[in-house]
């Protein structure tokens, strides 16, 4: 196995709470955390045993000891500290959403291109154990020629992440932006069909301030002639997640999927009635580190890449353009 030596830029909470412990699974050395705050990084350096923290990123992206850096600061930060990270020669895992907008999304993953760093992109979902079932049960032709796809991803904003999600428009707050970049994600990869027009309605439910959205349902065409449908939102306390997909030969029922935990489970329906599929769950965030540290190392790719960032970008910039426009929107998928 090949480890690496991170350097966190970003105090954040997803962190402190999955991305230390996945890279530490991995045999991963996190050696530094840089925070705009000086404070802040000593604290939180002292309560993860990580060996530095700094309010400098030239330090941490001058030392020889960070081989890779894990970017989870606010949205609208990635794009200048992917470029720093990649002219550092740094190897670059970066939170969702990359940007705020598509040519800053771009340009980050043709400067690691360019600098031959590998990029990744931290959707977790598309590591969960249930929708690479589901990949693998519409590739082994299962529920033959799929037709609708179905997305529940309302969930409810903890106490704690209700900052600048529901507050800073100008940080990629909201919905959108938060939740149906997953969606996006995982729909291309489940499906292994790209999406090529949105329509959406957005709600705001007395999370989100003004201008910001904590809640939207949409409806996805995809290059095959699918359609899929969404609903995600800050403010349903009560609602369960899930993840459908319905074929010409039968359909595939996920419930309790679009979470960060390795659970959930699939139900394969059809003329044979109904069958539980084997799931081997996997830490989302360690299978994550760990197909990064392979692609460092040459052998294979990141779970999502660079350009599945840019990709599932464009779905959501497009999902708030139809809510925003009220018209079916088509979707730039260049990279
Ligand atoms: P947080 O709000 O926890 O952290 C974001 C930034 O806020 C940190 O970098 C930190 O800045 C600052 N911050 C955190 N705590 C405090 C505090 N107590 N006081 C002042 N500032 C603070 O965000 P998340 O961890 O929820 O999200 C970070 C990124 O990760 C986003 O891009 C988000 O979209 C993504 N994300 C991805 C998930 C996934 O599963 N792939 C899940 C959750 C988030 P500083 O670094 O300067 O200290």
């Amino acid at each position: 196995m090949t480890t690496l030596r991170w350097g966190l830029i970003g105090a954040s909470t997803i962190a402190a709470q999955h991305m230390i412990a996945a890279i530490r699974a991995n045999g991963g050395d996190v050696v530094a955390v840089v925070s705009a705050s000086a404070d802040r990084a000593a604290t939180f350096a002292r309560d993860h045993a990580i060996a530095h923290g700094t309010s400098r990123l030239d330090d941490l992206l001058g030392s020889d000891d960070v081989d890779a850096v894990y970017i989870s600061t606010t949205n609208e930060l990635h794009r200048d500290q992917v470029f720093a990270a990649a002219a550092a020669g740094k190897h670059v895992l970066c939170e969702k959403p990359l940007a705020l907008t598509l040519d800053d999304a771009r340009a980050m993953v043709e400067r690691c291109r360019a600098r031959g760093v590998v990029m990744g992109t931290n959707h977790h979902l598309r590591n969960a154990a249930t929708h690479r079932a589901m990949r693998e049960a519409i590739k082994a032709g299962r529920i033959g020629r799929p037709l609708f796809a179905r997305v529940f991803h309302a969930v409810y904003l903890p106490p704690n992440l209700q900052g600048w999600r529901i507050e800073k428009p100008e940080a990629g707050g909201g919905v959108i932006l938060d939740i149906t970049v997953h969606d996006a994600d995982t729909l291309r990869f489940v499906l292994d069909d790209e999406p090529v027009a949105v329509t959406a309605m957005t709600s705001r439910g007395g999370m989100g301030r003004e201008g910001l959205e904590d809640g939207v349902m949409g409806a996805l065409r995809f290059a095959s002639g699918l359609v899929a449908q969404f609903h995600d939102a800050f403010t349903t306390r009560y609602a369960t997640t899930g993840f459908e997909v319905h074929g010409e030969a039968g359909s595939l029922i996920g419930t309790d999927c679009m979470t960060q935990a390795p659970k959930g489970d699939i139900v394969l329906r059809s003329k044979d009635g109904e069958t539980r599929l084997a799931i081997d769950h996997e830490n989302l965030y360690a299978r994550s580190v760990r197909l990064f540290q392979e692609a460092v190392a040459g052998r294979g790719s990141p779970a999502a890449s660079g350009e599945d960032g840019i990709k599932s970008l464009s779905v959501a910039l497009s999902t708030r353009e139809a809510a925003r426009a009220g018209r079916e929107t088509a979707i730039d998928l260049r990279v």
